[in-house]
């Protein structure tokens, strides 16, 4: 069974800063981690390929320092692991960062399941598992929680929906996103740690990908950061005493004193 992982690397904080010239995530300074949420897409692959045989394969599409992130990966389990990073594939919106992802995985041969977090904890959208699968032309099952059948060309998944848990059967390959529910994902090995110090990763620029520079990166992406903020502290609010006929009149004073009714 041929996996496919695709994982970013994230900052490892909430408290980022926005270059304020260029909308993006000033870097410099910031320890960067594994989107949590691709943790759980690693151990699930990893679980697979330790059941039914094959390879995990984790891809992630950043700048050089990315490549830690992939290092981790091969600690935790990965077997091969390749690095997409060209200054044309920078500052990427979803559709482009989907589109390079697809272009690389078809380059990468035959796979039977690509797992995605089910989204990252900094751009935040969960666009880019269900677009690939657009892309490619295959299924997309989105929040799984439990992979029950896997076999051949055929998966069997529940994945959870907001009154509780939905079973899914789908021919594959396909495309998978997972909720952290799925596993509880290990911790390195002292012999993963050693190998993902030796191991290679492969990095592929867009002279390897060749793909239409038009649709890449910023030139690539047909929606742009206008602004990004930090929205502004409100006063906390006031909590009306009193019976429910009394809140009511003190609410109907200040709307009437606010203009509003
Ligand atoms: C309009 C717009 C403009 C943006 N402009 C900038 C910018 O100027 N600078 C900037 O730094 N960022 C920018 N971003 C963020 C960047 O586009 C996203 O980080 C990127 O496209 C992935 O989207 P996401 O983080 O929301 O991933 P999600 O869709 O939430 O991720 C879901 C899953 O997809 C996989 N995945 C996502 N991204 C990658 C990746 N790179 N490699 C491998 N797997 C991946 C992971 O498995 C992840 O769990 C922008 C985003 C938007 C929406």
């Amino acid at each position: 069974m041929n996996i496919v992982v695709c994982l970013k690397q994230v900052p490892g904080t909430t408290e980022v800063k926005i270059d304020p010239q260029t909308n993006s995530l000033i870097r410099q300074g910031i320890e960067n981690i594994i989107n949590p949420f691709d943790t759980y897409a690693l151990e699930e692959g990893v679980r697979l390929t330790e059941k039914h045989g094959g390879k995990v394969t984790v891809l992630s599409m950043g700048p050089p320092q990315a490549e830690a992130a992939l290092r981790e990966a091969i600690s935790l389990g990965a077997d091969e692991a390749v690095l997409l990073s060209d200054r044309a594939f920078a500052v990427a919106d979803t559709w482009a960062t989907a589109n390079t992802l697809s272009i690389a995985i078809q380059r990468l041969g035959e796979y039977d399941l690509i797992i995605c977090g089910r989204q990252t904890i900094d751009g935040d959208t969960g666009q880019v598992g269900p677009e690939m699968a657009e892309m490619l032309n295959i299924p997309f099952v989105a929040y799984v929680s439990k992979i029950e059948e896997i076999k051949d060309k055929y998966l069997r998944a529940s994945r959870m929906v907001e009154e509780g848990h939905e079973v899914l059967e789908t021919t594959l390959p396909a495309v998978i996103t997972v909720a952290k529910e799925i596993n509880v994902p290990r911790l390195p090995s002292l012999r993963g740690i050693m190998k993902s110090k030796s191991a290679a990763v492969t990095t592929w620029t867009n002279k390897e990908l060749k793909i239409d520079p038009a649709t890449v990166g910023l030139a690539g992406s047909s929606t742009q950061v206008i602004k990004v903020f930090f929205p502004q502290r409100v006063s906390s609010g006031e909590i009306l005493t009193g019976d429910a006929a009394a809140q009511v009149d003190k609410l109907i004073d200040k709307l009437k004193s606010a203009n509003l009714i």
